[in-house]
């Protein structure tokens, strides 16, 4: 299908990233990358947690100034934050930053404080699900970083599938590959990383709810340890 012939209903585009899903599974990432962006142009976005740019990285070789969204939840690592920016000056892409309706004090002076440590399913919903909502009404299709290994509920990543919660094509680019893959990629092209990821974190998300892996542990056993919550809804 060329541009100029998009698929305009949900049913085509989930019929479209179904059938891409399968013809792409065993294409490497780039290629993936391409159909997205001769399918949606700039109706296409990459999402980028800032745990490294691994994703943006390749999507700029592909498309040079491409949207790069980031959710600033208010709560991120001042590590992570730096990271946003560094990728913002040294790759060509567009960085976009979504912020919540409320601030941090506003949550709290609604909620509580620490709402993280009491409802973290509502934190979340507050500060990553909903803007993100938002932010990809200006889009039919957005890039993630998940890959299988991190974790068990991420094992069935389809490279390309239909997001139903959202009704957008939802594109991983990157989930065949391992971690070997990713650090071989970051060391040819020189990508930015978080530095947090050499100071024991595997995963990162924001401070309250992040800790260091242990030896021997998966790469998301820090996020919300000790709580009944493995993914913040973004990706459920
Ligand atoms: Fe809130 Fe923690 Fe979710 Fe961040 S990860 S939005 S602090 S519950």
């Amino acid at each position: 299908m060329t541009t100029d012939q998009k698929p305009r209903t949900d049913e085509e585009l989930r019929v479209l990233a179904e059938r891409a899903g399968r013809e792409l599974e065993d294409a490497p990432a780039l290629e993936i990358l391409r159909w997205a962006v001769d399918t949606f142009g700039a109706e296409f976005c990459v999402t980028s947690s800032m745990e490294d740019a691994v994703v943006a990285h390749l999507a700029s070789r592909v498309r040079p100034g491409v949207d790069v969204v980031f959710l600033d939840t208010g709560y991120h690592f001042p590590e992570t934050i730096g990271t946003r920016d560094a990728v913002a000056a040294v790759l060509d892409v567009n960085v976009r930053t979504l912020t919540p309706r409320q601030t941090v004090a506003e949550q709290d002076a609604e909620y509580g404080p620490r709402l993280h440590d009491r409802d973290p399913d509502l934190c979340c919903a507050l500060r990553k699900v909903r803007p993100l909502e938002e932010g990809l009404e200006d889009y039919r299709a957005w890039a993630t970083g998940l890959r299988r290994d991190e974790s068990p509920t991420r094992a069935n990543t389809p490279v390309v599938g239909w997001d139903e919660k959202r009704r957008k094509v939802k594109v991983s680019p990157i989930a065949r590959w391992t971690q070997d893959d990713v650090d071989a990629y970051v060391a040819e092209h020189g990508v930015l990383t978080n530095p947090l990821l050499m100071d024991g974190y595997a995963s990162i998300g924001c401070a309250p709810c992040t800790r260091r892996v242990l030896e021997g542990e998966d790469a998301r056993a820090g996020r919300w340890a000790g709580r009944a919550k493995t993914e913040c809804g973004l990706h459920g």
